[in-house]
């Protein structure tokens, strides 16, 4: 039977709490935050994103002293997530929540979801996201917190394929929604498997939350031959605002979170989400050229197996350095490049840990130059 809708009264647009704008002195600024907030519920918007660990554990004391001190409890919904790579017994998971109710200043979370989960695993972290919940009871306070009434919607969000997603929701068909990575560059991409992951969750009859639908802010930043294609079919429209269409024009899509980081951008979006209109068929077509002429730079062939993972005595992420070298060559965006190279690897050994001992290329289906990739990796991220 179909579960209830969960996205009926919630607009398309989320805001994610990950990205808000910083001082100099590297602290939150509160002041531009406070706008943004305003604007953004001004404009009828009411979703909130934000997570234990995001801008330096602080996001979540942000959203209480920005949104939760200052508007009526049941005029937004706040969503934030349990670190599940950070557990180390059962006692932690609970200790977590109830720091997270009293940091957001909340008795409830609207949403509550399982940080992250996949079943990658290293030598360092032999334990994956996956084993932990299970280990450490996650899934059942999980459904204890709901039944309480401390989280009125449970669910996870999740990196790794559609297998172990279908996995985890026949597992639990408790879930009552998943957030995926989704955005039009990664449809199709063979690691993130976007579109694979959508269709598996929507099998399940789960609702999606989108996150990185501008791709980390990728999408937003396109080169001028990308772009040329936007501007041609709408001159009006921004290139944001054509990536957070593609993923709100799904179906099934509670929200489409963006990580906002200024004004300019919260106007931007508020602009085109406020009345939202899916993509027509022309539209569309327009991004199928964009994707095109992005895939026209030579991308590197992993196809994210892991074989080489396995083999590689100085625990390299090596799938997750192609992963990152290929959106580099795509988009040219260093910055966001070594921000994802910076969290993607804080686990793992870095590229310039290799010793070419060359056991990863002997594993390697694709015959890929592994040690000589992880050098140019070197060169630009480290
Ligand atoms: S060559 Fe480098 S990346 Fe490959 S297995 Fe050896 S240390 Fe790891
Ligand atoms: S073995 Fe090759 S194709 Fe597979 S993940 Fe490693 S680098 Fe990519």
């Amino acid at each position: 039977m179909r579960q209830s809708y969960l996205g009926e009264n919630i607009k398309k647009l989320g805001f994610g709490l990950m990205r808000l704008p910083v001082m100099p002195n590297g602290k939150i600024d509160m002041a531009l935050t406070k706008k943004m907030i305003d604007l953004y519920m001004e404009n009828g918007f009411s979703y909130f994103d934000t997570a234990y660990v995001y801008m330096g554990g602080k996001s979540e004391t942000t959203a209480r002293e920005l949104l939760v001190n200052r508007y009526p409890r049941d005029s937004f919904q706040l969503a934030t997530k349990l670190p599940v790579w950070t557990i180390e017994n059962k006692a932690d998971v609970e200790q977590i929540f109830n720091n997270q109710l009293e940091k957001a200043g909340v008795d409830y979370f609207d949403i509550y979801l399982l940080h992250g989960l996949s079943s990658v695993v290293s030598d360092r972290f032999p334990s994956s996201n996956t084993e932990k919940a299970e280990q450490f009871g996650a899934w059942e306070f999980l459904n204890k917190i709901k039944a309480q009434g401390k989280a009125k919607h449970i669910g996870f969000s999740f990196h790794d394929s559609e297998d172990v997603l279908d996995r985890l929701l026949i597992e639990h068909p408790e879930i009552e929604f998943v957030q995926l990575q989704i955005n039009y560059a990664d449809w199709e991409d063979t690691i993130i498997r976007s579109r694979a992951c959508y269709e598996t969750a929507r099998k399940h009859d789960k609702p999606v939350i989108v996150m990185e639908s501008v791709k980390g802010g990728t999408l937003a930043n396109l080169r001028p031959k990308v772009s040329a294609i936007f501007k041609q079919a709408n001159p009006n429209a921004s290139p944001a605002s054509w990536a957070l269409r593609y993923a709100a024009s799904l179906d099934g899509i509670v929200t489409v979170l963006s990580g906002m980081s200024n004004l300019e951008q919260m106007k931007d979006n508020v602009s085109f989400m406020k009345e939202f209109k899916p993509l027509d068929n022309k539209e569309l077509a327009a991004i199928e050229s964009a994707v095109k002429e992005l895939r026209l730079v030579e991308i590197i062939g992993c196809t994210g197996c892991k074989y080489c993972v396995e083999e590689c005595p100085q625990n390299i992420n090596i799938p997750k350095v192609m992963e990152i070298m290929n959106d580099y060559r795509i988009y040219k965006d260093q910055p966001y490049a070594k921000r994802r190279y910076s969290y993607g690897l804080a686990r793992f050994g870095k590229a310039s840990n290799c010793i070419e001992c060359g056991s990863c290329e002997n594993r390697c289906p694709q015959k890929l130059k592994i040690p000589l990739l992880l050098k140019e990796a070197m060169a630009i991220f480290e």
